[in-house]
């Protein structure tokens, strides 16, 4: 061994790890899940089936998540915040739903010292810790609990600051990325067109409106592409992306999952109906 290798710096060949409770792993996939009315949880239909499906492909064609990190439409804050708490509540955050849907409970485990250690990813903006206040959003857990049922994978939410920006959740997505090499599933969970307003209550799916088909496109376009950054310019499409999205919180979800994605991955799409006309089920697979 020469002298020149012998006085190299220790801390050079042995990087701090910043996520012991996170071991690395093979590149998990990243998903954008368009989770509709919150009947889907419990209701035999082709949305939970194929949230049922994908499950079953963790464990098999992918790694068995260490962690799940949802972004959820239904947790608008100040600032950006990640649950913290070791055993997060089941949130029930709908009216005027079957007592049976408000019996749901999924009491996964939460992940307060994985959830620290990603705090620290965020330099600016930072990213808070929440220890006590909120929990699973249906969100996250109509999804999640079809794909995995057992309840016996940790799962954090990461809050969306409504007030700020598309390009900046874009960033907070980009930053996300390198969580994939530890066995992080992120979740995004939306949907691409959401219009409650305009929903068509007597015809359950298709016959969907020019614009949600316009604006649909414009999201599969984008991903089709590889213009993953694009998706920020969403507002570019004017009267039709107000009508797609009145407040825009269902989109916001799509960009942290885009922005945890390299341009040249491949994507797969599901669930690319509609319900009630004016929401879009559009769900995608990267990895
Ligand atoms: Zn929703």
């Amino acid at each position: 061994m020469t002298a020149s290798a012998n006085s190299a710096p220790s801390a050079l060949s042995a990087p701090v790890d910043a996520f012991k409770s996170l071991v690395p792993s093979a590149r998990m996939p990243v998903l954008f899940l368009g989770h509709g009315s919150p009947m889907n949880a419990i209701e035999d239909n082709s949305y939970r089936r194929s949230w049922q499906s994908l499950g079953t492909e963790f464990g098999a064609k992918y790694p068995r998540p260490q962690l799940i990190l949802c972004v959820s439409a239904h947790w608008l804050t100040r600032g950006w915040w990640l649950t913290a708490m070791p055993k997060p509540k089941t949130i029930h955050d709908f009216g005027g739903f079957p007592q049976t849907l408000f019996d749901q409970q999924y009491p996964a485990p939460g992940a307060p010292l994985a959830a620290r250690e990603i705090s620290h990813l965020f330099k600016t903006p930072a990213v808070g810790l929440d220890p006590h206040e909120w929990g699973f959003d249906h969100g996250s857990w109509s999804v999640i609990k079809p794909m995995f049922p057992l309840a016996d994978i940790p799962l954090v939410q990461l809050s969306i600051d409504y007030d700020r920006p598309p390009a900046e959740h874009f960033v907070i997505g980009q930053q996300l990325k390198l969580l994939r090499d530890r066995g992080v599933l992120i979740v995004g969970s939306g949907n691409t067109v959401h219009n409650l307003r305009a929903l068509r209550r007597s015809t359950p799916t298709m016959q969907a409106y020019d614009w949600a088909i316009e604006f649909d496109k414009f999201a599969a376009d984008h991903i089709s592409q590889g213009n993953l950054a694009g998706l920020v310019g969403f507002q570019k499409l004017g009267s039709v992306a107000q009508m797609a999205h009145p407040t825009y919180d269902h989109f916001l979800p799509l960009l942290y999952s885009a922005g945890a994605v390299d341009a040249q991955e491949s994507a797969r799409f599901f669930n690319a109906d509609y319900q009630m006309g004016s929401i879009a089920m559009r769900s995608v697979v990267w990895g």
